[in-house]
Parts: C-alpha cells; structure tokens; sequence
C-alpha cells in the first residue's frame, strides 16, 4: 500500500509527513509537493532541510504557470470565491499523481482539528479515484502535542521565513489570491514589489472589477490592491482581519 503526503511547504503538512514515514516507513511514503511557481525562495529551503531530515526526496510537480496565468488563461477575476489555481496547479496535479500510482493509494492531507470540517471535501474529491483513500495524520490520536512550529524547530530545522514575518501559511510568497486585506497590507509592508506586481496586473487584466472587495458601511464595492497601498497607512493590522484570512491551499477543497 503507497501513501503520498501532499506537502505544501507549510508546517502542518510537514509534521504530518513525519507521522506518515514513523508509521508506515520511508520505502511506502512518497513525499509530493505541487510548486505554484510563485513561492517564496525560502520555501525551497524548507523542503531541502526536510528532505535531508527526513532522508528522503520529494517529488516536485509543477503545472509550469503561476496563478495569475491561470485566472489569465480562464479569463476570471481570482479570488477567494473563484481560486481556480488551487484546482489546476494543485488538486488537478494531485489527481494525476494519484491516478498514475497502483491501487490502493492513501493520500494523507495536514489539515488539523482545527480545520476538521474542511476533512469532507477532498475526502469525497480524491476518493471518486477508485482505490484511493484520503487520510488526515493530524487527526490521529493522540494529537501533536505541541505547536507544530516547535516540532520543526525540534528537528533542527528552522521554520519558513514566512510564519516569522507574521504570515499565517507559507503559500504563494504571501500573495494568496483568496487572502483578505489584512494579509494583502501584510505583504505590502514585508514585500512591497511582490504587492505592486499584482496591483499592477489587476490594474490591467480584471476590467474594472478587483480580487478584494470593500464592505465599507455595508456597501460592496471593488477594491483594488492600489487603492489599498493608498489607504493602508490607516490601518492596524489587527483591524482587518476577515474570513478569507484563514484560509487552507494545499490540495484540499
Ligand atoms: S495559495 Fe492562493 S494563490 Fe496560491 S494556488 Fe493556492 S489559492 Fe491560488
């Protein structure tokens, strides 16, 4: 029996990777990471150091466009109600890798307790794939006892720039399409050329509508990510937070 983890270059599907390989072994684990072409360089520095960790190489797979190709390429406005990029660059190549392995195959996915209802929508997506199981390592008892950032740091490893700079995920180079204005203000203050170059094309690809939208007073209206650079002097950051701040991409729905 094989078992894939998806890893997404985050913290929890890395610890879930180690739980795999502690209970069904190097030679049964494939360790699989879907590269959006828009990660942070310390991303790849992370998955390095968890490969000597681990002892093991991960398999890196890659669509071979970034997520503003793909909402160019399907003509879309991308954000968190219409992420196509997580389908095609992620979950679509995970189904490709899953139909290319002999059968059964258990793909094993990071998501937590905290994140259980969200264990619903891959389990019915990959399990369509007939001898394919998906399995949460997270959720086996007992949970991970402590903070995953800590279990990292236990392997000598250190953890990605990303959560240091504040950042909930290490996904994308902190420039997730589906993330809310507060992460959006977040990335313009840590990486302000990252911020402009989607402030740019937005500018010149959506057609008057925006990946953010303003709910001021109750009112929905486009926001666009130069506008926010404008006003974001006014902000805390703490102010902002809103639900598409926690959000979940790796190869779950
Ligand atoms: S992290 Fe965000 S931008 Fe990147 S692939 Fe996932 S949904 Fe798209």
């Amino acid at each position: 029996l094989r078992h894939v983890v998806s890893l997404s270059g985050g913290l929890s599907s890395a610890v879930a990777a180690s739980r795999v390989i502690h209970r069904y072994g190097k030679e049964a684990t494939t360790l699989w990471f879907a590269d959006t072409l828009w990660e942070d360089e310390d991303l790849y520095r992370f998955l390095e150091d968890l490969e000597k960790w681990f002892g093991m190489t991960i398999v890196h797979q890659a669509k071979g466009i970034t997520p503003l190709q793909v909402a160019e390429n399907n003509h879309i406005i991308p954000c968190n109600f219409m992420a196509l990029c997580s389908k095609e660059l992620k979950q679509w190549e995970c189904k490709k890798l899953l139909k290319g392995f002999e059968k059964p195959v258990t793909l094993h996915l990071g998501l937590d307790w905290t994140e259980e209802h969200r264990t619903i929508a891959p389990k019915s997506a990959y399990e369509q794939i007939k001898g394919v199981i998906v399995d949460f390592p997270l959720l086996w008892i007992p949970f991970e006892p402590w903070d995953y950032d800590k279990v990292v740091e236990s392997w000598g490893i250190k953890i990605p720039r990303l959560y240091k700079l504040g950042f909930s995920h290490n996904n994308c180079g902190g420039r997730c399409v589906r993330q809310g204005a507060k992460e959006w203000v977040r990335l313009y203050r840590t990486f302000p050329e990252r911020y402009r170059e989607v402030a740019k094309w937005e500018r010149e690809h959506t057609k008057g509508r925006s990946i953010l939208e303003s709910r001021k007073g109750g009112v929905e209206k486009p926001l666009f990510l130069d506008e926010l650079e404008m006003t974001q002097g006014e902000y805390k950051l703490d102010m902002l937070g809103v639900v598409e701040d926690h959000y979940a991409c790796l190869c779950s729905y």
